[in-house]
């Protein structure tokens, strides 16, 4: 562990040597603008050379706090010496065969761990796949095969992806959809219990949106609703109690698949396996990635046999499709979330987290909204005695926790949220200190 040049046996500290980003950092940014395609952004242009537990270290030698774990990957912590083990020891035996062409272990060990982590105790099928869009896009694959139906319901605010179909699910235009039309047919958006910005409660928003999917779809036209049991590009929005609970019953009565979008709440985050359960919803089928691998590109379909089962062989399936070292990454990850009980770091950084971000919101009438679990907060930032969204707030205090050395997201429909999403293995005194920084950045 000693002679790796990340992972947790980095000196956890803040260190800032130069202006961030610093001129090494500058430079390759220049680099990149006569390399690099400008449709691809960064948040903070400073360039990695290594991170682990719960900082990234710069080419300035700059260390920073790190509240946003590439966003909600690197769960176990980057370089987390188990995965590292794993990795080094898959990479030396052989890289790639194509599970399509000559199969091995690890791939299915995989799939029997996320069919026995996933809720419920219903026999379970998973296919793999190389990112969470890809995966969505087979769970409306596999529910409409299953089903023999065409239509797909999700709601407003929702993210699934960059790919034709899952940026159709998408809903905020910008920058996810904008010229990139025309869109995949037979996609319907219903409205979402926020209760921040909405007057109905869950179940009222639920009546609401199973009164259009009846009236302007009809139920026996829908293959599945697709939905993250807290939405988070969409800006960490936590469904009102019930919603979730009365749009599974509705599925279920119906014939419809429901498929929930664990990419970014999955492996711990929430401070439970899966936010799902938080609600005690069993999905039809879940999509996970992000977490999954402690970074390497890797990403599930896990779901009821009856459906996983119904496709046709050859149906599914791609070139790097649960690709070995991914396999034996995701391994290691299933094993450090038990044996570190990262569930319960998630909860208790929530513990920490949650009641000093009230208090804060006491004071800055800036902050409209706290919300989140575990390891999955949150801020609203509005103009000061009204709801009215303040993107440039967000960007601002964003901007100034950078320039302090603590990496932080922004997110939401309307980009006025700021999103916390620290490893889960965070020293204390470094989530203690991102959080004080935060707090000196609003002043
Ligand atoms: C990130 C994300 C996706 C897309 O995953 P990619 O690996 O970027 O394709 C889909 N759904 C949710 C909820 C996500 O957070």
């Amino acid at each position: 562990m000693s002679s790796s040049n990340g992972g947790p046996s980095l000196p956890q500290e803040r260190k800032i040597v130069t202006e961030i980003p610093g001129p090494r950092s500058r430079e390759l940014q220049e680099r990149r603008k006569a390399a690099v395609a400008p449709g691809v952004g960064s948040t903070l242009p400073v360039y990695t050379v290594a991170a682990g537990g719960g900082v990234i270290v710069d080419v300035d030698g700059n260390s920073l706090i790190d509240f946003g774990s590439g966003i909600a990957v690197t769960n176990v912590g980057n370089a987390h010496p188990e995965v590292v083990r794993r990795v080094s020891e898959q990479v030396a035996a052989f890289t790639h065969t194509c599970f399509m062409v000559t199969p091995y272990e690890a791939y299915v060990a995989v799939c029997e761990r996320l069919n026995a982590l996933t809720p419920g105790d219903h026999e379970k099928r998973t296919i793999l796949v190389n990112s969470g869009a890809e995966a969505v896009e087979n769970a409306v694959k596999i529910a409409r095969y299953a089903t023999r139906r065409p239509a797909v319901v999700v709601f407003d605010h929702g993210y699934h992806g960059r790919t034709l179909l899952t940026m159709t699910l998408t809903s905020k235009n910008m920058p996810y959809k904008e010229g990139f039309g025309p869109y995949a047919p037979e996609v319907y958006r219903m409205p979402m219990a926020y209760p921040f910005r909405s007057e109905l409660d869950g179940p009222a928003t639920a009546a609401e949106a199973i009164d259009r999917i009846t009236t302007q779809i009809g139920v026996h036209n829908v293959a599945a609703v697709v939905v993250e049991p807290i939405l988070g590009e969409g800006g960490f929005i936590e469904p009102s109690p019930g919603f979730l609970p009365a749009i599974d019953a509705f599925a279920k009565e119906n014939g419809i698949v429901f498929v929930a979008d664990e990419i970014q709440t999955g492996f711990g985050r929430t401070g439970r396996m899966f936010a799902s359960e938080h609600e005690g919803v069993v999905p039809d089928l879940i999509t996970t990635a992000k977490g999954v691998a402690g970074g390497l590109p890797l990403a599930a379909v896990t779901g009821r046999a009856e459906l996983m089962d119904a496709v046709h062989g050859g149906g599914l399936g791609g070139t790097y499709g649960g690709n070995p070292l991914a396999c034996e990454a995701a391994l290691a990850v299933f094993d450090v979330l038990e044996s570190e009980d990262l569930p319960g770091r998630a909860r208790r950084i929530g513990e920490v987290m949650l009641p000093r971000l009230r208090a804060m919101a006491g004071r800055l009438p800036q902050i409209g909204d706290v919300r989140g679990r575990g390891a999955m907060t949150a801020v609203e930032l509005v103009v000061p005695g009204t709801k009215t969204p303040d993107p440039g707030a967000a960007a601002a205090v964003a901007r100034a926790c950078h320039e302090r050395g603590l990496l932080v997201l922004t997110a939401g429909t309307y980009g006025n949220v700021l999103r916390f999403l620290p490893p889960l293995v965070i020293p204390e005194h470094l989530l203690l200190e991102g959080l004080d920084l935060l707090e000196e950045a609003f002043q």
